[in-house]
């Protein structure tokens, strides 16, 4: 199970701490008390340690700062921060939308690797300024203006979804006017760097150096996430001038809240071929159950459980237009996390969009390559 903690809020965007990170901060400390700060010859030893720590915490804020530029420029293009969290490798912005066009994607890629260069500058000018006054905050300067500078490169190797592949990406998206080629192209070339990162990484491990284990991690995780926006972008590129009449479903049953999964399964589901149901209590329209829902139910609860206790409650629901885009319906599910869009003509419901009805749509024309 995944954790994750709130730590604060700057500029209106929550910043949360994930518990991967504690296992990095702790590597970091013992990596600068243990071999770094020891080069600096004749000081305690608890003092070695402290400045490790220290070192470690100005190490993420610095991760952190160069986080939130990536998140202001969002912001000032009219995009949803959700927050910034901290995670064992490095830090990440969720931003709720994939750039409207390739100029603001270039300078919010752009400004990230900018901030890091800039506080490199800086703490540079600040352990020049700190040396003679205290040997130990000169050297944790020193350190953090490299890694700022060393943040920045790496940072700036152009394989999607580093910020340099973004660069890439609104380079030829641009040039030809197509966000999807553009991301095939950027996201290859970051599967490419994945790979570049295993092989050195074996290398490393080969000649006896564990950091190796780091690299392969980060490749693994570049590589899962080039792969992933990639498909999004094909999705949203397939979704395109599709409306919300397209995607629903019209034919739907009403079954009462009180029967349990596998009545709904054995007496609903496979007989009548139908895949989302109205539920209903007392008279009244309770919510809504598609086929994702039982399936997130172990077959064992299925005798015991309800169908209420698995339906998503209509209050719950934002309704749309059939005229709706089927991108903003998918996007809608995303950031909401829900299943079901119902589809109202005026007062009237005349269909339900369930995500994996968006799915098996995109999966059809994918496969058939239309
Ligand atoms: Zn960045």
């Amino acid at each position: 199970m995944r954790h994750s903690w709130k730590i604060g809020r700057i500029f209106g965007i929550d910043i949360f701490v994930d518990s991967s990170w504690f296992l990095i901060f702790i590597l970091f400390t013992w990596m600068l008390g243990s071999q770094y700060f020891p080069q600096y010859k004749g000081w305690p030893a608890v003092l070695y340690w402290m400045m490790g720590a220290f070192t470690s915490l100005m190490v993420f804020a610095s991760v952190l700062i160069h986080e939130l530029a990536h998140s202001l420029v969002a912001i000032k293009h009219g995009e949803k921060v959700k927050n910034i969290t901290l995670f064992i490798l490095g830090g990440v912005a969720q931003i709720s939308e994939e750039p409207k066009e390739p100029v603001e994607e270039f300078v919010m890629a752009v400004v990230g690797p900018l901030a890091s260069f800039a506080i490199g500058g800086i703490l540079f000018l600040v352990s020049l300024l700190l040396a003679p006054l205290s040997r130990p905050f000169g050297a944790a300067f020193f350190y953090l203006a490299i890694i700022n500078v060393v943040l920045a490169f790496f940072n700036l190797l152009p394989g999607f979804p580093m910020d340099g592949g973004r660069v890439l990406r609104s380079i030829i998206w641009r040039i030809t006017g197509n966000i999807q080629k553009a991301t095939r192209v950027a996201s290859l070339v970051g599967q490419g760097f994945a790979f570049f990162f295993v092989f050195i990484g074996v290398l490393r491990i080969l000649s006896g150096d564990l950091t190796g284990v780091w690299l392969i991690f980060i490749a693994w995780f570049l590589n899962s996430a080039a792969a992933r926006s990639y498909s999004q972008v094909k999705a949203a590129g397939i979704l395109e001038g599709v409306k919300a009449s397209d995607l629903m479903t019209r034919d739907f049953e009403t079954i009462p809240g009180t029967i349990s999964i596998r009545a709904l399964v054995e007496d609903h589901i496979l007989k009548e071929k139908e895949r989302i149901f109205l539920v209903e209590g007392e008279g009244r329209l309770e919510g809504f159950v598609c086929l994702e829902d039982v399936k997130r139910v172990p077959r064992d609860d299925w005798d015991v459980t309800p169908v209420r206790a698995i339906l998503t409650p209509k209050e719950k629901l934002d309704s749309v237009s059939p005229n709706a885009a089927g991108n903003s319906i998918m996007s809608k599910m995303a950031s909401g996390n829900v299943r079901l869009v119902p589809v109202m003509e005026g007062e009237k419901l005349i269909g339900i969009v369930c995500h994996s009805d968006i799915l098996k749509y995109i999966q059809l024309r994918s496969d058939l390559k239309i």
